[in-house]
């Protein structure tokens, strides 16, 4: 069996097992997961690792989250193949190429420009083209292409940062996980006529989202 076929059958596994095999029904995001080639998101080394159920680090002290986790939000993003999309946190770029899959427009911020490069190189060795990274503080939201159908923070923060609401499209949806530095609860915001709607997701724990409206980097 080649390298390529082995990667292909742990995929394919991943998928069965830790996604739909833990109540993951959307086909379109279990179709992403199977075509998304994992291993090239992951650190050079690190390859036989992609498949795991367990997120990665990949540098600067960050992380790919895990399988189960990515695909849960990205689920309840309830994306249309004509949505826009913007991701906080571009990290390895894994993300954001799902979200390519599913929907018209991917914006990703990443506030550190190596990992924001580390994703366009991810990206070009997946052969995806229809994502935007862009480097910045992310808490601010990206307003030159607001307002978004969907935005999802894959980084911790107090509460969700005013701006990223403010830039949700009328019916938008946002997933993010809220809480303390070291524990939060993924919850799912939609706008509802100028209103917003809390949908608690369970409990996560992540890397922090740090920026204006999110952890000063002194706090820890
Ligand atoms: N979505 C990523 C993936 O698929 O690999 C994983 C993201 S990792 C858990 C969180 C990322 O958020 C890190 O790369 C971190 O540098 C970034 N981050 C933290 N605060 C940020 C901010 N204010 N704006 C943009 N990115 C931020």
């Amino acid at each position: 069996m080649t390298e390529i076929d082995r990667f292909a059958r742990e995929r394919e596994e991943m998928v069965e097992f830790q996604i739909r095999g833990r109540g993951i029904r959307d086909e379109r995001v279990l179709a992403a997961m199977r075509k998304i080639p994992r291993h090239l998101f992951v650190p050079k080394g690190l390859e036989r690792l992609a498949y795991e159920d367990r997120p990665l680090p990949i540098g600067e002290g960050q992380t790919i989250s895990q399988p189960y986790i990515v695909a849960v939000m990205t689920e309840q993003l309830e994306l249309k193949p004509q949505d826009r999309v913007l991701e906080v946190g571009t990290g390895s770029g894994y993300q954001a190429a799902l979200l390519a899959e599913l929907a018209a427009t991917i914006i990703s911020i990443e506030r550190l420009e190596s990992l924001a490069n580390l994703a366009r190189e991810n990206l070009a060795r997946a052969g995806i083209t229809g994502v935007r990274v862009v480097v910045g503080d992310g808490t601010e939201g990206y307003p030159p292409e607001a307002p978004y159908d969907a935005i999802i923070i894959t980084a911790a923060s107090p509460g969700v940062p005013q701006p990223l609401i403010d830039q949700l499209a009328e019916g938008g949806r946002l997933v993010a996980p809220v809480g303390s530095r070291d524990c939060q609860d993924l919850i799912k915001l939609v706008k509802h006529e100028g209103r917003i709607e809390c949908i608690p997701l369970g409990g996560v724990s992540f890397v922090p989202l740090i920026g204006e409206f999110g952890w000063r980097e002194a706090d820890r």
